[in-house]
C-alpha cells in the first residue's frame, strides 16, 4: 500500500507557524475529558437533565469516531459516572503523554432564552461571562490560595500557546455548525480564554467545549435524544479532524506515531 507523499503543516488562522508546525509534530494520542462526575453532577437543568451524563455520552461517542475514522489512540479521563478531580485529568494527559486534550462540558445561564456554543483555550478571563463560567467549572478544585502565584505563572506560559488557540478556533466554528442543525437559536458565542483548573499544565494543546445550554428548556429536551447528543459528537470530532489537517496530521501518519511510540 503506498501512503500519500507527506504534507507541511499549513499556518495556524493568524498566519503563524508555530514550533509545533515547523517541527511537523502530529497527533497520534488524544486525551477525550468529560467533565465533573460522581457526586459532581455539573449544572442540572430543569428537566433533570445532567450534565456529567451528557458530557460522558457526548465523549464515549466521540472517542468511537476518532479511533474508527482516524486511528487515532483516544484516552478519556473517565469512562464510567466516577468522580474525578480536574487536577487528575491533566496530570494523566501529561502521564500518558497524549498530544491533545479536549474537556466536554455544558453550559447553565440564569437567562433560560441562552442557546449556543463556545470554546475556551487557557488565559486570563476578560469578561464577567468568561469568569463566571470559570468560577463554576473549578469549583471542585483541590488547589489551595498558596497556590495561586504558581497557578498564574502557568496561566501566563500557557497564553503564548497558539496552538489551543487555534484548535479552539476551529472546535468552535465545528460545534457552531452542528448545533445550527440541532437548536431553534444557537449563538455562536465564540473562542473564549478563562483560568480553567482542568487547562492548567497541561502540556498540550488544550480547550475546553461547552457543547450546549441545559439551561435553555427548548435544547435540554433535545439533549435529552440519544442522536441528538451524537452530533454534538460529530461536530467536535469535525473539529479535531480539521485541526489536525492544518497539521498535515492524515490518518495513516498518526498511526506510525502511536506506533512508533508503543516500541
Ligand atoms: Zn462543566
Amino acid at each position: 500500500v503506498s501512503s500519500p507523499p507527506p504534507k507541511p503543516a499549513a499556518p495556524t488562522s493568524s498566519g503563524d507557524r508555530t514550533l509545533t508546525r515547523m517541527l511537523g509534530l502530529k497527533i497520534g494520542r488524544i486525551v477525550v475529558d468529560p467533565g465533573h462526575g460522581g457526586h459532581d453532577t455539573g449544572t442540572i437543568g430543569k428537566g433533570g437533565l445532567r450534565e456529567k451524563d451528557l458530557v460522558l455520552d457526548v465523549a464515549l461517542e466521540l472517542r468511537t469516531l476518532l479511533e474508527e475514522k482516524l486511528g487515532a489512540e483516544v484516552i478519556l479521563t473517565r469512562d464510567s459516572d466516577v468522580f474525578v478531580s480536574l487536577e487528575e485529568r491533566t496530570a494523566l494527559a501529561n502521564q500518558r503523554e497524549a498530544d491533545l486534550f479536549i474537556s466536554i462540558h455544558a453550559n447553565s445561564s440564569s437567562n433560560r432564552s441562552i442557546s449556543g456554543v463556545e470554546t475556551y483555550f487557557l488565559s486570563f478571563a476578560r469578561t464577567a461571562a468568561e469568569r463566571e463560567v470559570a468560577a463554576r467549572e473549578n469549583a471542585t478544585s483541590e488547589s489551595n490560595i498558596r497556590d495561586l502565584q504558581d497557578l498564574v505563572t502557568k496561566i501566563a506560559r500557557a497564553d503564548k500557546s497558539a496552538e489551543s488557540r487555534e484548535l479552539a478556533a476551529i472546535i468552535q466554528r465545528q460545534l457552531y455548525t452542528g448545533s445550527r442543525r440541532l437548536f431553534p437559536a444557537p449563538r455562536n458565542r465564540g473562542v473564549r480564554s478563562a483560568p480553567f483548573i482542568v487547562l492548567i499544565g497541561a502540556n498540550m494543546p488544550s480547550v475546553l467545549a461547552e457543547v450546549a445550554f441545559i439551561s435553555n428548556p427548548k435544547d435540554e429536551k433535545l439533549l435529552k435524544k440519544e442522536d441528538n447528543r451524537q452530533r454534538l459528537a460529530r461536530a467536535l470530532f469535525s473539529g479535531i479532524e480539521g485541526y489536525m489537517k492544518t497539521l498535515g496530521s492524515d490518518v495513516a501518519q498518526s498511526r506510525a506515531t502511536s506506533d512508533q511510540r508503543e516500541k
